[in-house]
């Protein structure tokens, strides 16, 4: 029999040349002499300013002054701040010698943070004074060096000593394009967060399907401010904003964290004129009309929405807030690279943006839609999973060949958990979630990492975490829960019990106890029912 034919979309844009042979830093600062001396980052609660010479330089002395430290190739140093200048030097610090930044949320817990930087293998971590508790013990029993941005407590170092880095000390580091410069951590489809490994050829195609070629600057131009409130621990910000934002040569506004007020004051002050965010601060402008209308918003002509689902009405209420922009959707997954689709009308030849959908695939890439079942490709109009192909996306899991064979077939497909389907005018809307992932306000929240923490209470016998709607963080995680025997455990100290145990958004939003968790032949937590039973009522 002759093996069907695949379905495979391609975006609307013609293929373009990327060069993937470049490391990121090489690539990201390649056309800095046309704009050297132009603010390149601006920290919006200070108003300081750094041109793009400035943060290409600090990016070298840094990276010198590492090496000093004892980084080396492959070495990981673990960036664990919230958005700042000094994000910034530490990534492309650690590019320079061929390092790899892992990126942490300095909001975890200890436990949370000790787990990534032991699967990490950090040997430095770079952050705020207020942290060094969280890490200090783990730090001095593994040699862990501790660099603070803000003072030096005892035993860390500050990072001024870095900033003063010999950058004619630098050493010539070959890196190839193989190489892994980020490893951000994700659940993926399933299971425990995992080190993403993206390399400079994966980011460097990433960023250039998104800023480079025919159709210049899809996006972002030269002239733009791009004002970044989304934390770059995450890679959207860290790809779309940050490495997009330096490739085209635009300012990049940074805020260390969404407060209404302050944001709408910079948009006006600064004259921002693009808006990446998420739906929930989407959310929050449409809810707050009267002091939305105090502010001049209109420099803005670009919104963009990723990371999680946009309702259409949402996006139609918004669109009315922002009338000389355009305002579009992007879809993306960290192993991706992560940028799958974003809308076009950004292009040259704009193409109209269908609320909803979240746009066409990428360029120099290729999409499929495939039967979950029986991995057929589906045609147009047809519900799937949502497959990708090309050198964005990741090169696997750190150490989990297991998890990166289940995740990237060996055609090089890598299977996204989300379903959607792609329509007459080749726009791409997600419709469902196949995998087991929570995403709150844009964070993602591993169920397994929560039931793993729930079965370690002599209370619980056994426990199921999925998500369930909310309207202000669009999903939160709930628990069903088998008590043990006898046990007269109730919802307040379960919560309270994950409570301290987790960051702020992986908390347990409420808990039903069940009689037995529903689970297939194999063992495996049948999540569609829990999901259904939620759908059909909050139970009691
Ligand atoms: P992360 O790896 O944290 O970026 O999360 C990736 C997941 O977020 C995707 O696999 C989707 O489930 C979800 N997601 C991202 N962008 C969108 C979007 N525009 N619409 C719906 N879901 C999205």
């Amino acid at each position: 029999m002759e093996p069907e034919k695949e379905i495979i979309f391609r975006s609307k844009l013609p293929d373009i040349y990327i060069p993937k042979h470049l490391p990121l830093h090489s690539y990201c600062f390649e056309n800095i002499s046309d704009f050297s001396e132009r603010p390149c980052l601006i920290d919006g609660a200070t108003g300081e300013v750094h041109t793009y010479a400035e943060v290409e330089l600090t990016s070298r002395k840094v990276a010198s002054a590492l090496h000093q430290l004892g980084i080396n190739k492959g070495d990981v140093i673990m960036i664990l701040l919230p958005n700042s200048a000094e994000f910034v030097y530490s990534f492309f610090g650690a590019s320079y010698l061929g390092a790899i930044s892992t990126m942490a949320n300095p909001f975890f817990t200890a436990a949370e943070i000790i787990k990534q930087a032991k699967a990490s293998s950090a040997k430095i971590i770079i952050t705020q004074s207020a942290h060094v508790p969280k890490v200090r013990d783990f730090a001095s029993d593994n040699s862990v060096k501790i660099v603070c941005i803000d003072s030096a407590p005892e035993g860390c170092l500050h990072y001024s000593e870095l900033i003063s880095g010999d950058e004619t000390k630098l050493p010539e580091v070959e890196i190839s394009s193989d190489d892994v410069v980020a490893l951000p951590y994700s659940s993926g489809t399933t299971g425990l967060p995992k080190g993403v490994m993206l390399t400079h050829k994966g980011l460097v195609t990433s960023v250039a399907q998104q800023v480079d070629g025919e159709n210049p600057n899809l996006w972002i131009h030269k002239e733009d401010v791009l004002i970044c409130v989304l934390p770059l621990f995450h890679i959207y910000s860290l790809n779309s904003i940050l490495l997009c934002g330096l490739r085209a040569g635009a300012a990049i506004l940074i805020m260390q964290k969404f407060d209404i007020v302050p944001f709408l004051q910079l948009i006006e002050k600064y004259k921002v004129t693009i808006g990446p965010f998420v739906p929930p601060i989407v959310l929050t402008i449409a809810n707050n009309e009267e002091l939305v209308d105090k502010y001049d918003l209109s420099s803005i002509r670009t919104v963009m929405s990723g990371a999680a689902p946009l309702g259409k009405e949402l996006e139609d209420t918004v669109r009315m807030k922002f009338p000389n922009a355009k305002l579009g959707q992007g879809y993306g997954m960290t192993e991706a690279g992560p940028v799958l689709a974003m809308c076009l009308a950004f292009a040259k030849e704009p193409f109209d943006i269908k609320s909803g959908a979240c746009g066409t695939v990428v360029r120099n890439a290729e999409m499929k839609i495939i039967d979950p079942e029986t991995g057929a490709s589906l045609p147009k109009n047809q519900r799937g999973e949502i497959c990708i192909r090309g050198d964005q996306i990741m090169k696997g899991y750190l150490n989990d060949p297991e998890a990166t064979k289940s995740t990237i077939d060996s055609e090089g497909w890598l299977h996204t958990g989300d379903i959607g389907y792609i329509d007459d005018d080749d726009e791409l809307t997600i419709v469902d979630r196949l995998k087991e992932l929570i995403k709150y306000k844009g964070f993602q929240v591993a169920p397994a990492e929560l039931e793993a923490l729930l079965l370690t209470h002599p209370d619980i016998s056994d426990a199921a975490v999925v998500p369930m709607k909310d309207e202000a963080a669009g999903e939160v995680p709930v628990a069903f829960v088998v008590k043990s025997a006898d046990s007269s455990i109730t919802e307040d100290d379960i919560k309270k019990f994950i409570h301290k145990q987790v960051v702020f958004y992986k908390r347990i939003n409420r808990v039903f106890f069940i009689d037995a968790i529903p689970k297939s032949p194999s063992g495996k937590i049948l999540r569609k029912d829990l999901r259904a039973m939620l759908a059909a009522g909050v139970p009691n």
